[in-house]
């Protein structure tokens, strides 16, 4: 029986790292409730994301939905079906109305031409994915976003660590953002700066993880003190309890895996690039197979490793998943289906209006990719693909 390769694998601190970590916790005996490990991590964080601040949050889903019930949306809020079905679960459940936009057949992130047609008096917020770390036009949103007076919160679960070049963001955006004073002069801007917040996953399955775990990143902070208020029921002090708030406090073991992690993510996601490397070796410029564009001005983190067989590719999608799986070599569809599909909004949405989103999810697989996958995996895995083509 061969092993089992899985699309992904997290990443494991050496343990004796961990140990060490965790050890003072059994001295004080303070698990959770913004301790020791939260306030150091929540610090580096600030600063390995170049963002004036963060908010740790038990997972990345909390810190979606809380960081839109802080803001106090209302009526639409215009995002994308092609994602996790958390960033339109969000929405949903802070009684918003998703308002599906296309994506763009490149990158796959919000095709920033169909926002602006479907915009109504209703409209509140975007909310923007940037999917598989591809970073979404941030310049165009930028623009609608101020012309209609919207808020917008990227979803940046994919897009961990990732910084862009000032010379691809627009002038005047620049000047709006609130750029540390010691990181003026440096001529790279953090993922999580743009719109009024970002949020960020550090589930297990993530290029980053504390376990599970999340965060958002904003500017603003009044968005800081409230999220602090509601990621713990709202309470203000022992008798006062100002906010119709959750518990999505992030624990004292989460953030400490944080801390172990973030010590090797720059190695991580280095090995990450490697292997992205292999691939595109052997599947660039092969006829039917579209692979994610290389962006300019954006330092990656090599989070996924998506492929799009066209309808001219000699294999469907389906095909080749059926050929790796006989091989032990487990992919996923993501993302299909779209989340304007889901069983639970049936009859709400309907997918053929966003008629690029519905192709790729259609089309798509994600191959394995982890620092530890083994190149030769990868060669075994292409060569399956590109057999009797
Ligand atoms: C993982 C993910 C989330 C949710 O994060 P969790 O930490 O699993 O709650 C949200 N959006 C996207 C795009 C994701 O990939």
């Amino acid at each position: 029986m061969k092993e089992k390769i899985l699309v992904t694998r997290p990443s494991m601190p050496p343990l004796d790292d961990y140990i060490a970590m965790i050890g003072p916790l059994w001295e004080s005996a303070w698990l959770t409730n913004m301790g020791k490990m939260h306030e150091e991590f929540q610090r580096q964080l600030e600063d390995y994301l170049v963002v004036p601040e963060v908010s740790l949050m038990v997972n990345g889903h909390m810190s979606l939905e809380m960081t839109l019930q802080v803001l106090q949306l209302e009526g639409e809020v215009i995002t994308t079906p092609y994602t996790f079905a958390s960033t339109t679960h969000a929405i949903v459940r802070n009684g918003l109305t998703p308002v599906f936009c296309d994506v763009n057949p490149d990158n796959y992130t919000i095709d920033v031409t169909k926002i602006e047609e479907l915009i109504t008096e209703k409209t509140s917020a975007i909310v923007p994915v940037h999917i598989y770390g591809q970073l979404c036009d941030v310049n165009a949103i930028y623009e609608i976003a101020k012309k209609h007076n919207l808020k917008v919160v990227y979803d940046a679960c994919h897009a961990f660590g990732e910084r862009i070049d000032h010379s691809m963001i627009c002038g005047e955006m620049v000047e709006t953002l609130p750029l540390r004073r010691e990181d003026v002069g440096e001529n790279t801007i953090g993922v999580g700066n743009f719109g009024d917040a970002s949020i960020f996953s550090f589930h297990a399955t993530k290029v980053f993880h504390t376990l599970e775990g999340g965060a958002a990143t904003f500017s603003d902070h009044r968005i800081g003190e409230r999220l602090y208020r509601l990621k713990n029921f709202g309470i203000m002090s022992e008798i006062d309890v100002d906010g119709v708030g959750a518990n999505a406090k992030m624990n004292e073991f989460q953030a400490a895996m944080g801390l172990c992690n973030l010590k090797y993510i720059d190695a991580e996601i280095g090995k990450r690039k490697q292997r992205i490397d292999r691939y595109r070796e052997q599947l660039e410029h092969v006829k039917g197979l579209q692979l994610l564009p290389v962006q300019k001005g954006v330092h990656s983190n090599y989070a996924y490793f998506p492929v799009v067989f066209h309808e001219d590719f000699s294999k469907s999608r389906d095909e080749v998943y059926q050929l790796l799986r006989q091989e032990n070599i487990f992919t996923r569809k993501y993302f299909y289906p779209l989340t304007s599909a889901f069983r639970c909004y049936n009859g709400l949405y309907d997918p053929a209006d966003t008629p690029v989103a519905r192709y790729v999810s259609e089309h798509v697989l994600v191959l394995p990719l982890y620092a530890d996958l083994s190149l030769d995996v990868i060669d075994q895995i292409c060569h399956i693909i590109l057999e009797n083509n």
